[in-house]
């Protein structure tokens, strides 16, 4: 589809096929003939709300000065404040940000908690430096971000390479700046500062939650069920514990350093450990090691990308031996290769619900910050799972309704939604 005035943002990126913002840019596309006279609104969607660029230089352990750029897009603040993670990594973009705080308006909408979408990041590898120079980087960002977030405007959280650590920082930064304690400003903080339990496995109990929902549609057993994983980090780790749990195995994982693989399934603990231990599962010995595209073709039930997006192409997707692919990563399927899914009959759960374990703990984390009253893990966990099964039964029906793949049932479900309030709410001026 040829850009129009409307999505044209070339201003900022090119919009190309296979870029995070395509990405988005073609998933609204497919809904526009489900919105009725709600598509008058769609440009609310295709374009962000409010795009932050920031310079944050640091002093490094050395003396010397170092700049990184930094990002805070607001995609949509229809339904609520913006709500999203922030992630650390060499490759993030402002594009890739802008797709990311896209996506997080349409899950928000799709498991229907009063937010919009956000999301930051800066470009850096975090792994070269110090932790001195982490919590700098941090607290600069913070500062120069502190402009548009705050508990009622946009609560970032923990996303690639960020953690509960560095939502503390930003806490701290956010508090000092503004004198007073504001616990809300962030979520997926240490337990101790208004943290919320079960946050730091939210996203994988989530996907977990989710792929026994969807399991149970398709007539298909977890017991036994073959899982291949990519990404054996916060998400992919947690969501493979879930899975064992309950009688399914393990049969690949693969990380940044390697693949690994035992068709009877490894042994997930054990391989926590020597993730903890080296980096990563390259040279884990209780499986074989195999190279990076083989991995894609191990046999399995379910396949789990819960890594970067952009991960399934059109032409691994033609190579894929699953039933199922269960996005626990962000965009990790290209559209082009979601053509290709639905024409072999691999049904996929978008990343929008499947994932969406982390953003629903977060919300209980907003709210018992605000009502300074915490709930037991048990509550967190039950109220998880009523919400999220919830959500999927609803954009299970849409799907049978329309006869159109999940990933386009739940942008009917959100893009509704947003659009209905962003119609409702009308024009200012
Ligand atoms: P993480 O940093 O804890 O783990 C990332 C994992 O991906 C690591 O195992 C890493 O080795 C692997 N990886 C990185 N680059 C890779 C590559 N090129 N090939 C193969 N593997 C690679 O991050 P996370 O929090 O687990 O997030 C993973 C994904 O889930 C991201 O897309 C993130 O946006 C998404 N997500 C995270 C949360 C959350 O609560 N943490 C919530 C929703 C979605």
């Amino acid at each position: 589809m040829q850009p129009d005035a409307s999505t044209d943002l070339s201003y900022v990126c090119p919009r190309e096929r296979e870029s995070p913002w395509g990405t988005f840019l073609t998933q609204v596309d497919r809904v526009r003939p489900y919105l009725g006279e709600l598509e008058r609104w769609v440009g609310t969607l295709t374009r962000p709300k409010r795009v932050l660029i920031v310079d944050v230089p640091i002093e490094l352990d050395d003396g010397t000065v170092a700049h990184f750029e930094g990002y805070r897009v607001q995609h949509s603040l229809s339904r609520g404040p913006g709500k999203g993670g922030i992630r650390y990594h060499p490759d993030v973009t402002l594009e890739e940000v802008m797709a990311l705080a896209g996506w997080m308006t349409i899950k928000n909408a799709a498991v229907n908690l009063p937010f919009g979408g956000a999301k930051g990041g800066i470009r850096v590898d975090p792994g070269k430096l110090s932790r001195k120079e982490l919590e700098r980087l941090t607290r600069r960002y913070t500062s120069e971000i502190g402009l548009i977030i705050g508990p009622s405007r946009d609560i970032p959280a923990p996303d690639v390479n960020t953690d509960a650590q560095v939502m503390a920082w930003i806490m701290d930064t956010y508090s000092a700046n503004v004198g007073a304690t504001t616990t809300g400003v962030v979520t997926g903080k240490p337990v101790m500062l208004g943290g919320s339990l079960g946050r730091e496995k939210a996203t994988g109990r989530g996907l977990f939650y989710i792929g026994r929902e969807a399991a149970k549609r398709l007539g298909m057993r977890l017991e036994g069920a073959r899982i291949v994983l990519q990404g054996f980090g916060n998400v992919g780790s947690a969501a493979a514990e879930m899975f064992v749990q309950h009688g399914a195995r393990i049969v690949a994982v693969q990380d940044h350093t390697g693949s690994v693989h035992d068709g009877n399934g490894l042994d997930v603990k054990a391989l926590s450990r020597a993730v903890a231990a080296t980096g990563g599962v390259a040279g884990y010995e209780g499986g074989a090691n195999i190279g990076a595209e083989d991995f894609w073709e191990v046999e399995c039930d379910i396949l789990v990308p819960a890594a970067l997006e952009g991960q399934i192409t059109a032409a691994r997707a033609r190579r894929v031996r699953t039933g199922l692919v269960l996005e626990g990563a962000n965009g990790p399927t290209n559209p082009d290769a979601d053509l290709v899914l639905a024409e072999r009959g691999i049904v996929v759960v978008p990343d929008v619900i499947a994932n969406a374990g982390g953003v629903t703990v977060s919300y209980f984390e907003w709210v018992q910050d605000f009502n300074s009253f915490f709930w037991t893990e048990a509550e967190i966990n039950q109220r998880l799972d009523q919400i999220l099964s919830g959500a999927f039964a609803h954009i299970w029906d849409v799907h049978q309704e329309y006869r159109v793949t999940l990933r386009t049932a739940a942008y009917i479900v959100a893009c509704r939604r947003v659009l209905s309030a962003r119609a409702q709410r009308g024009l200012y001026p």
